[in-house]
């Protein structure tokens, strides 16, 4: 059956792609709404169309229920087999073209669990929300005290070594996004995302809360320098990266409340990441740090890449004084360098 409209053709499930030329044929296994395709030209009998460019608020369901999950990772796989993901759990739409790139970085330690949980329930949403995306997990080996935001300045650096992700989104791995408005795209402003959390009474705890899931542009992330490598223990990482943007003159915006909720399960505390008796101490400091302490100062061993159908695993060990001595020689090499270029050594 051959259908044409003002906005596409459709035959029998199959979209054409004809160009000056070549002939593409696009085999789509799910239903394809036509506004996701257009016609570019009709000159000389030539038909082209070719695949549009996603819409900024795609359909949405609004409000979908957070289901914990009891399968495997082979069930998973099987499931999203529909969506064709290359190796290491690269997910394009299959409606329409994306131009982002999306990384989402998790930082990850014994939570199997969670893990799955996330796994079963964000390809659905993101692909619902035509989001061309490949999940992140960055796993610290047990031997050195939990270090959330130095596995995100990992994630992004290993990120950027596999493909040209433009946008980033750093995640708990146990939060869990229940409204589809709740829009996984980066715009010019780095985000909030987690505004209603399951265990806030689906409200922030405090006004300035950063934490749980944040989206970044990556031009941002290159201005604040990424997140700050000293916070070992639980707690004062997510009120840094706030302080840096401050440093840089951005601030951040939120989507409403009806889109930015979250479940939350409720869990223990964690082996190896015992409340942080130094995040005040530091967080006084934040804003002087940022230059020295990030991106251009982590210091980490790769130990494993894991390439997995639906995801990539990266395992990573930290050596604390290798890398707490990295950042200190940064700043000397910055103030030295400042030092060069100021007036008074000029003359
Ligand atoms: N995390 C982890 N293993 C740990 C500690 C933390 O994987 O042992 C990661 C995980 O992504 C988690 C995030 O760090 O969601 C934040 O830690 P936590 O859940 O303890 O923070 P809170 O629940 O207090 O916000
Ligand atoms: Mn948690």
């Amino acid at each position: 059956m051959l259908q044409s409209t003002s906005r596409g053709i459709q035959i029998s499930g199959a979209f054409i792609i004809i160009s000056m030329s070549s002939v593409m044929i696009y085999w789509n296994s799910y239903q394809t709404k036509s506004a996701d395709i257009t016609i570019v030209n009709l000159t000389r009998q030539t038909t082209e169309i070719s695949i549009k460019t996603c819409l900024k608020n795609p359909p949405s369901l609004g409000h979908f229920v957070f289901h914990h999950f009891n399968g495997t990772l082979e069930d998973l796989n099987n499931k999203y087999q529909k969506y064709k993901p290359e190796l290491g759990g690269k997910f394009k739409p299959l409606e329409c073209q994306e131009r982002e790139k999306l990384a989402i970085i998790i930082p990850y330690r014994d939570r199997q669990r969670h893990l799955m949980d996330f796994l079963s329930h964000m390809p659905p949403m993101l692909l619902r929300q035509r989001v061309e995306f490949t999940i992140f997990v960055i796993e610290q080996d047990p031997q050195e005290k939990f270090n959330r935001a130095l596995m995100m300045n990992v994630g992004y650096l290993e990120a950027l070594k596999q493909d040209n992700y433009s946008c980033f989104i750093f995640h708990d791995v146990d939060m869990y996004p229940i409204n589809d408005n709740n829009i996984y795209k980066c715009s010019t402003s780095p985000r909030h995302l987690a505004v209603a959390v399951e265990k806030w009474k689906f409200r922030l705890p405090f006004r300035g809360y950063y934490g749980g899931v944040v989206a970044y542009p990556k031009a941002v992330i290159e201005k604040t320098n990424g997140f700050s490598n000293f916070y070992f223990g639980w707690g004062g990482e997510d009120d840094d990266l706030g302080a840096r943007l401050a440093v840089v003159g951005l601030k951040f915006v939120r989507p409403a409340a009806v889109y930015g909720r979250y479940a939350t399960p409720v869990h223990g505390k964690d082996k190896g990441n015992p409340v942080s008796k130094d995040r005040f101490r530091l967080l006084g400091n934040a804003k002087s740090r940022i230059w020295y302490d990030g991106l251009n100062s982590v210091v980490y061993n790769v130990s494993k890449i894991e390439k997995k159908k639906i995801y990539t695993h990266i395992h990573i060990t930290v050596d604390r004084q290798k890398l707490e001595e990295n950042v200190k020689l940064k700043n000397i090499e910055l103030e030295m360098q400042h030092l060069k270029s100021s007036p008074i050594n000029k003359q």
